[in-house]
Formats: C-alpha cells, sequence, structure tokens
C-alpha cells in the first residue's frame, strides 16, 4: 500500500469506487471519466507501479488481471463485437496513474492506430 496511490486507497476501501469484481489479487471497477460506453480498469490489490516493474514472482498476479479483463468483456457484452484492452506505460504513452492498471474499453467502434 503507497499512501499517496489512487489505486492503494480504493484496494484498501479508503476511496470509493464502482466495484465490479474483487477476489484477493485484484480489483475491476468503472473508469471515472470513460473514454467509451464501456471503460473499466482492472488493477492488483499489490502496488506494482507499471509493466516495467513486474518480476517473475508477479506471473499469478498478471495472468489473473488479464482474466479477468476478459471475464468483464463478457459480462459486460462487449466480448462479441469487440473490446481493447491498454495498458499505458510511462508518460509518453499516457499513463497517469502509477499503478499498474488494465483498461477494458468497449461499446463503440474503436480507431487504430491509436492516438
Ligand atoms: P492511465 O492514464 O494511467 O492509463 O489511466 C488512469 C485511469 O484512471 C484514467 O482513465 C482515469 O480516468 C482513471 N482514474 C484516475 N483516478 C481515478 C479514480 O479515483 N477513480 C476511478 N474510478 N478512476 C480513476
Ligand atoms: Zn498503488
Amino acid at each position: 500500500m503507497i499512501s499517496d496511490c489512487v489505486f492503494c486507497k480504493i484496494t484498501a476501501g479508503q476511496a470509493p469506487a464502482k466495484k465490479l469484481y474483487e477476489d484477493n489479487d485484484v480489483i475491476a471497477f468503472h473508469d471515472i471519466n470513460p473514454q467509451a460506453p464501456v471503460h473499466i480498469l482492472v488493477i492488483p490489490r499489490k502496488h506494482i507501479r507499471n509493466l516495467l516493474y513486474v518480476d517473475e514472482k508477479d506471473a499469478l498476479i498478471l495472468s489473473k488481471l488479464i482474466m479477468v479483463a476478459t471475464m468483464m468483456a463478457k459480462e459486460q457484452k462487449i466480448a462479441e463485437k469487440g473490446y481493447r484492452i491498454v495498458i499505458n506505460t510511462n508518460r509518453c504513452a499516457g499513463q497517469s496513474v502509477d499503478h499498474l492498471h488494465i483498461h477494458v474499453l468497449g461499446g463503440r467502434i474503436m480507431s487504430w492506430p491509436p492516438g
């Protein structure tokens, strides 16, 4: 738990979030500033800064994050038409919260390449 990390606060129940799923390792909740009709964040409870800070011991957490992202896409009914998962890493890629998170986006047509 990093005391000034907003996502650590959400995992600890110290900041509000519209949670959709949680287990011992992973939490999923609605993004506060959605960029698509469906925009969910899937995060580990453990504070990992970003993909560059994942080590071998985190392999199970990483696979759980992806599986929960898939579960969210199915539950939100965006799986069949198409959805995107995004992990921004460092500032030029758009990472603004330094706690690893997967964006699950869908419900509209996505452009490619991303901006
Ligand atoms: P990043 O820009 O780091 O890839 O994504 C961070 C995401 O977290 C953004 O989409 C932003 O809207 C979302 N976000 C930031 N603070 C909060 C918060 O307090 N609650 C929720 N639900 N989402 C947040
Ligand atoms: Zn954190």
